[in-house]
């Protein structure tokens, strides 16, 4: 069997246009690639998704993860308030890591706040359908 690296697939309109609601004008939800069943998220042990510069690698489906919306705003938040601003970099995120663990390190203590933030938000905008 041939490993594939992923699939890459797009949001739902509804779905996009309620992000771009959330995460405001500069912030381009439609520059995020999103790509699902990627080897390279199972690549990072138990973790649901991970992160890069305009990337969203999940270890699931697409479906699965458009239909979660806190897991949307806290993947999102890293890709668009902490990677797209220059604020997370690998290394910072190794060191953060290094030092107070995955829990606890800035970067996830933030995409979670900002998740619990906004999810009722989301879920309205997604249930009025904008
Ligand atoms: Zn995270």
């Amino acid at each position: 069997m041939r490993l594939r690296p992923g699939n890459e697939a797009a949001p739902p309109l509804l779905v996009r246009r309620s992000l771009e609601r959330i995460f405001g004008g500069s912030a381009r939800v439609d520059q995020v690639k999103v790509v699902e069943l990627s080897l390279f998220a199972r690549l990072h042990g138990r973790a649901i998704a991970t992160t890069r510069r305009r990337r969203i690698f999940l270890r699931g489906s697409a479906a699965e993860f458009f239909s979660d919306p806190v897991l949307m705003l806290h993947e999102y938040c890293h890709v668009l308030l902490q990677w797209e601003t220059g604020s997370l970099t690998t290394l910072r995120y190794l060191r953060e890591c290094l030092r107070r663990g995955y829990w606890n390190n800035r970067f996830e203590v933030e995409a979670r706040e900002f998740a619990r933030n906004h999810q009722f938000q989301l879920r309205e905008l997604l249930r009025q359908g904008m």
